[in-house]
């Protein structure tokens, strides 16, 4: 398999395009690393944006939730979608109001998604998203039974047109604005996991993907 993506007429990263990257290693890293995206579609002319989970397994994104979401339904169907993920990783201050910016990584995927309809590989694919966010929860927690598999839609995105964008680094300053006295540079943010808090009613003891939850990957 190749190494990149194809760069296609829409997947191409036209401003600041050197931020641009197409490698799978690069784009695997992001959508590993995060676990929400939003999946754009558009019904009756009227695009939507709708927060999902998901998982990734090789060239494909999982997506599940209810058989009477509309937008599952959609993309059950297969209608054109655009999943996005992005990860925050700091704010650009700059000289000037006009060179703030963010330090982000982000993917955007186009494509159409399928359902995913044999038991078996739907079972796989919800265990892909529980383990996706938090990894190992699927071994100690019971699977979902017949019904319940039943009333789960679960979609597949392939990985096809995908591009991902990345900022680092501090704000890129107007020449003549380094001279002013603003403070600039970089204010990094994390997502971090608090302090987990069990339910009254449970007895269990805290597994260590519990007590020690991150979402930084190797
Ligand atoms: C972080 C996060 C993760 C989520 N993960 C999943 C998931 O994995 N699977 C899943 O099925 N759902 C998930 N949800 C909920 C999801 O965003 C939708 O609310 C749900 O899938 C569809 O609900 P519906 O059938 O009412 O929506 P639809 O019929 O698709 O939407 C009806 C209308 O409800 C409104 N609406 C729907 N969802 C939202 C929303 N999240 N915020 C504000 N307005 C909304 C919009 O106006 C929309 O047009 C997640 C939400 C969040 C915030």
């Amino acid at each position: 398999m190749a190494l990149y993506y194809n760069k296609t007429d829409r997947s191409r990263v036209r401003r600041h395009s050197r931020r641009g990257a197409y490698s799978r290693a690069t784009v695997h890293a992001i959508l590993d690393e995060g676990f929400v995206g939003h999946v754009a579609f558009c019904v009756d002319g009227q695009p939507y944006a709708i927060p999902m989970l998901y998982a990734r397994d090789g060239e494909q994104l999982f997506l599940h939730g209810s058989p009477l979401s509309r937008m599952l339904q959609g993309l059950a169907d297969g209608v054109p979608v655009c999943f996005t993920v992005t990860l925050v990783d700091g704010l650009v201050l700059a000289r000037s109001a006009f060179h703030h910016s963010v330090n982000y990584r982000s993917v955007v995927a186009l494509g159409e998604a399928s359902a995913v309809r044999y038991p078996a590989e739907k079972h796989a694919a919800l265990r892909a998203i529980v383990d996706h966010v938090a990894t190992g929860r699927s071994e100690d927690v019971r699977g979902p039974s017949a019904g319940e598999l039943k009333a789960t839609e679960v979609v597949r995105l392939p990985l096809r047109e995908v591009s991902a964008k990345v900022r680092t680094g501090p704000p890129v300053d107007a020449k003549a604005d380094y001279a002013l006295p603003a403070w600039a540079g970089e204010v990094p943010l994390v997502l971090a996991a608090g302090a987990p808090i069990p339910d009254d009613r449970c007895a269990a003891a805290l597994p260590d993907y519990v007590a020690n939850y991150s979402r930084a990957r190797a």
